[in-house]
């Protein structure tokens, strides 16, 4: 057979399981594809370009397979297999053909799938290097945060340690204040008591009127350094409370009882709602009075005349509650959190002419907190007030 025959049959074998191109000049090494079959001719005058275009694939396997007449194998030793990796010598045995093709084609599979491979794993790499670098960054920053949260946590420590030291201060002057205060104040009500008695001599309707209004003032400044004595007492934890079951309806029908004459000059509604009979509260009795007492007088302090004023008592899982609403001139949402501030008061005509030093709702809060309980004001500006106090239960009667 010539070269033509062999050609023809090779194409006609091969193109049953393969897809052949038919190479017509030179340029066809430069196509894409995954063996290559020469015969002896086309390798003698092409071997260089076969040997630059496997060298181009390489590391991956680009298969050469020469079909030569048995005279034309000494040609390969001049190529030393540099351009041809398998041979076959003419005439074409088909199986041997068909064996050698798929073996090499094999091969070369094996070869892209290493390349493919070889490239998932550098992408891999490098990606894995991006995550490296991003992490290192972050390590940085966070390192970076840890320092300044930490120098923040120093001076807030700092800070507080001074606002404590501050507060003790502060506590330990109104106590002395208060009290220096106190004596002169009852030596004046004391002398004041005695010349309205006419001990000290008669004495005229007018004198008589002048030393009711001393004595009054007398009273109310008194009552008012009293205050700030307990806020005082209580800031500097001089305060100790004996902690009982106190029954909770009795408590209300004591402040009840309390505020009534105040409820009634004003001629306000003072609705009561008592706590179940065996209802206890673990607390100071006098304590809770005095947080009630406070919050009842506010509320009819803060209610205009013909208004209402309710307390109300109750459980809720393990605390009791205790509501006192009015139907005042409420607080304005800013300020709900404010007013349990010491010495904070909200302007309006009723702060004008009500009495009052600011202080009640800091005392009541510090009392209910230093029973396990809690203190919390709502309001409707213009249509009223409810001040919520809840303390633990206690042991039921
Ligand atoms: P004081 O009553 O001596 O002014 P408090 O600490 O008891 O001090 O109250 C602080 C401020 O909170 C009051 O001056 C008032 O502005 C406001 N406030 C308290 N209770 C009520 C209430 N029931 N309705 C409206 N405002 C209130």
């Amino acid at each position: 057979m010539d070269q033509r025959e062999n050609g023809a049959l090779l194409a006609e074998e091969l193109s049953r399981d393969h897809e052949l191109l038919l190479a017509d000049s030179d340029e066809a090494l430069e196509q894409d594809f995954d063996l290559c079959i020469l015969d002896g001719r086309a390798l003698d005058r092409l071997w260089e370009l076969v040997k630059q275009r496997k060298a181009r694939e390489h590391p991956t396997f680009l298969p050469v397979l020469m079909v030569t007449s048995r005279p034309g194998v000494k040609m390969i030793t001049r190529h030393v297999w540099q351009s041809v990796d398998e041979l076959i010598i003419t005439p074409i045995e088909k199986p041997e053909l068909r064996a050698r093709v798929a073996i090499l084609l094999r091969v070369r599979g094996l070869s892209l799938a290493l390349r493919s491979r070889g490239e998932e794993a550098r992408a891999l790499a490098e990606s894995l290097a991006d995550r490296a670098r991003d992490m290192e960054a972050q390590t940085t920053q966070l390192e970076a945060q840890t320092r300044e949260l930490r120098w923040s946590a120093e001076r807030l420590a700092e800070r507080t340690l001074a606002a404590e030291e501050a507060n003790r201060v502060k506590g330990q002057f109104l106590a002395t204040m208060s009290h220096e205060l106190r004596t002169p104040l009852n030596a004046i009500g004391g002398y004041a008591e005695l010349m309205e008695m006419g001990l000290r001599g008669p004495v005229t309707a007018e004198q008589h009127a002048d030393l009711l209004r001393i004595q009054a003032s007398q009273r109310h400044l008194l009552g008012l350094i009293n205050e700030v004595l307990n806020y005082a007492k209580l800031e500097t934890g001089a305060v100790h409370f004996h902690l009982e079951n106190v029954p909770a309806r009795e408590v209300v029908a004591s402040s009840e009882s309390l505020v009534t004459p105040q409820a009634k000059a004003k001629g306000l509604l003072l609705e009561v709602t008592p706590c179940e009979e065996d209802v206890t509260v673990r607390a100071d009795a006098e304590k809770l009075l005095q947080i009630l007492a406070n919050l009842l007088s506010n509320a009819i302090k803060f209610t205009e005349r013909g208004g209402r004023v309710s307390l109300w008592c109750g459980i809720s899982g393990d605390a009791v509650l205790f509501r006192v609403s009015d139907s005042g001139i409420g607080i304005p949402t800013d300020k709900l959190e404010e007013i349990f501030e010491p010495f904070v008061q909200v302007r309006s005509d009723l702060t004008r002419t009500a009495e009052g030093t600011g202080l009640g709702l800091a005392i009541s809060r510090d009392l209910a907190r230093g029973m396990a309980g809690e203190l919390v004001a709502e309001s409707v500006p213009g249509s009223g007030s409810t001040f919520t106090l809840t303390l633990p239960s206690g042991i039921p009667r």
